[in-house]
């Protein structure tokens, strides 16, 4: 991580140094932060935000889960992320707002604690690489539905992706792939998942999934494309048998997958669909697709 960033905490910026929080925050004890992650892009008209206003509007859904109140407007959040892009000079790179709860009381209840938001951006290249990705199924479910709002981008919930990430790392994988507490495919760490099968598309259903904002781009572009996708409960045999698999997901973007539990996918290259959709995505982001200008937020 470049330690020269800049970083935005309750309406000033500061060195990267100086950006801290109280050790006893309610937040970093029990979780109980929500955050974003999104990334900007080169274009010709400078560098752009990718689906700002989705990103903002889960980032709140998220918040109000937790009964977090931030307060700055979805507005002010805007005009604070492009204010730290351009300050730190950015081009391209990947943003993280985070609100979460301060250090005034450490019962499990938030009461009277203060609300902190803060908003850092750097540069960050393919999250995970630019080969087919092998991956292992995490013996770690996704965490149940009944338990949290599964689909809130809860910090707490990341102690479960973590698990599963650091299993599948040291299984000698690159990433792991989480089953619902049903056993059907849930999602990765911090990707939605989608397969092909005889040229048809198919994702996890929502409900035990976080809504990926880059999963709902992929469904409209496939759309496009005249690519049928179903969202449907996957099986572990359906998803071994897939022609292709690829992860989707803001820092992933498009991560064809080409190994799971060591069975090859298709023949364990990028698949055809997945080249395409990856391909059509890349153009999206950098504002070379006419049609789809207006998911992308100019920076200045
Ligand atoms: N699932 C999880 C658990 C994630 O953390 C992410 C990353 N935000 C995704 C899916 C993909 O979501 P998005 O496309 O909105 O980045």
């Amino acid at each position: 991580m470049d330690k020269n960033i800049k970083i935005w905490l309750d309406g000033k910026l500061y060195t990267w140094k100086h950006a801290k929080i109280h050790v006893l925050s309610h937040s970093l004890h029990y979780g109980t932060g929500v955050f974003e992650g999104i990334r900007f892009y080169k274009t010709s008209r400078g560098p752009a935000i990718f689906r700002l206003d989705e990103h903002l509007k889960r980032l709140f859904y998220s918040a109000s889960c937790l009964k977090l109140k931030t307060p700055y407007t979805k507005k002010q959040l805007e005009t604070a992320i492009k204010e730290v892009i351009v300050k730190n000079k950015l081009s391209d790179g990947y943003i993280r707002p985070i609100i979460f709860y301060g250090a005034e009381h450490l019962g499990i209840h938030p009461k009277g604690c203060r609300v902190h938001s803060a908003i850092a951006a750097w540069a960050w290249g393919a999250y995970l690489g630019t080969k087919p990705v092998k991956t292992l199924i995490s013996s770690f479910i996704r965490i149940h539905p009944k338990s949290t709002f599964a689909d809130a981008k809860i910090c707490g919930h990341y102690v479960n992706s973590m698990l599963a990430s650091v299993q599948a790392i040291e299984a000698g994988c690159d990433e792991a792939i989480l089953l619902d507490y049903k056993g059907y495919l849930a999602e990765g760490p911090g990707e939605n998942i989608f397969i092909v099968k005889n040229g048809q598309l198919y994702t996890p259903s929502e409900g035990n999934i976080l809504k990926g904002i880059t999963r709902a781009s992929i469904m409209e572009i496939a759309k496009e494309f005249n690519i049928k996708c179903k969202e449907k409960k996957i099986t572990v045999k359906e998803l071994l048998s897939a022609d292709e698999a690829f992860y989707s997901g803001t820092a992933a973007q498009v991560s064809a997958i080409g190994m799971i539990n060591g069975k090859k996918i298709g023949n364990g290259k990028m698949g055809e669909i997945t080249a395409l959709l990856a391909d059509h995505y890349d153009k999206i982001v950098h504002g070379k697709v006419k049609k789809h200008l207006n998911w992308l937020t100019p920076v200045r």
